[in-house]
């Protein structure tokens, strides 16, 4: 591919040339190292498209286009970094697409008709958990593969196993779709400014088709109930959804073959399967 990413200044004079200072509203902690955003974007190109948000001065922008992702759709929300990336546009030769709005408001699904796509973000602390939440819930899954940057807490509640205290809602819903793990650790030291807590990269690659729990609805619901009041037995944790949905919850409970008495953290991830399956859909 012809460019002219490799002629672009260093991220430090992108910032001072634009007169850029990091907004704490919005979670702005940038990597102007790009041995590490190259490392990051290895992960994820190349390949025909990516969805990167947040792409703030463009540090992994360039990366992503250097290892080779044929086109990368950008959603940033802060438009004062609309002029630095035109210059990654042009710089590429059209092969970054910006839109300055906010991603929460975005159906990623609706950018391209190529698929699948993928994603790889560093992603902003104060909106990445649900936007994490609507990939894994989209429907129909549109990407293959994302790799994020989250909080290190955050990365390891994806990944974690029943019966440890960071499994949660988060390991249920990706476990259910993904096969996850943690690539590396990034600790605060390497963003400028430095945020309070270390991040971690995770990869989540989409699991073959017929390996991939559907109804994710459902199960959403079940592991909100349950992981929302975490503490609680299940026997007491699920008694409104159990009422909503007009059913005996001992006759459920019994159906999924979840001992009553147990707490969601003891319960793997088949069995949030087996609690949705036999709950039926509101009349
Ligand atoms: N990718 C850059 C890097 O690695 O240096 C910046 C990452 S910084 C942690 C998060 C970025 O997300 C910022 O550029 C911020 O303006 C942007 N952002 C924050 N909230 C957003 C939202 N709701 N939608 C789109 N972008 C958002």
């Amino acid at each position: 591919m012809t460019d002219n990413l490799n002629t672009l200044p260093p991220l430090h004079n992108v910032l001072q040339r634009h007169g850029l200072f990091a907004k704490k509203s919005l979670g702005q902690h940038f990597l102007l190292d790009l041995n590490l955003t190259d490392k990051i974007a290895r992960l994820a190109a190349p390949h025909p498209v990516i969805l990167e948000v947040g792409p703030g001065p463009g540090g992994l922008t360039r990366s992503l286009l250097l290892a080779g992702a044929e086109q990368v759709f950008a959603i940033e929300k802060d438009e004062r970094f609309l002029p630095p990336l035109q210059d990654i546009i042009e710089a590429s030769a059209g092969r970054l697409v910006v839109n300055n709005t906010d991603a929460l408001q975005v159906d990623a699904a609706e950018l391209t008709d190529i698929r699948p796509i993928r994603i790889c973000a560093n992603l902003p602390y104060n909106v990445g958990t649900k936007l994490l939440v609507n990939w894994l819930t989209a429907k129909p899954q549109f990407w293959d593969r994302m790799v994020l940057m989250l909080q290190k807490e955050v990365a390891m509640r994806v990944v974690a196993e029943p019966g440890s205290k960071a499994y949660g809602r988060l390991a249920v819903l990706a476990g259910s779709i993904a096969h996850g793990h943690i690539s590396f650790d990034i600790p605060a030291s390497a963003f400028t400014p430095p945020p309070k807590v270390d991040s971690a990269v995770i990869v989540l690659d989409i699991l073959p088709e017929n390996q991939r729990y559907k109804d994710l609805k459902t199960l959403a619901q079940i592991t909100a109930a349950t992981f929302g009041q975490r503490r609680k037995m299940l026997r007491k944790s699920l008694k409104q959804l159990a009422n909503i949905h007009n059913i005996s919850l001992d006759k459920w409970l019994e159906s999924a073959e979840i001992n009553p008495t147990d707490r969601p953290e003891t319960v793997d991830i088949k069995g949030f399967h087996r609690l949705a399956e036999n709950l039926p859909p509101l009349g």
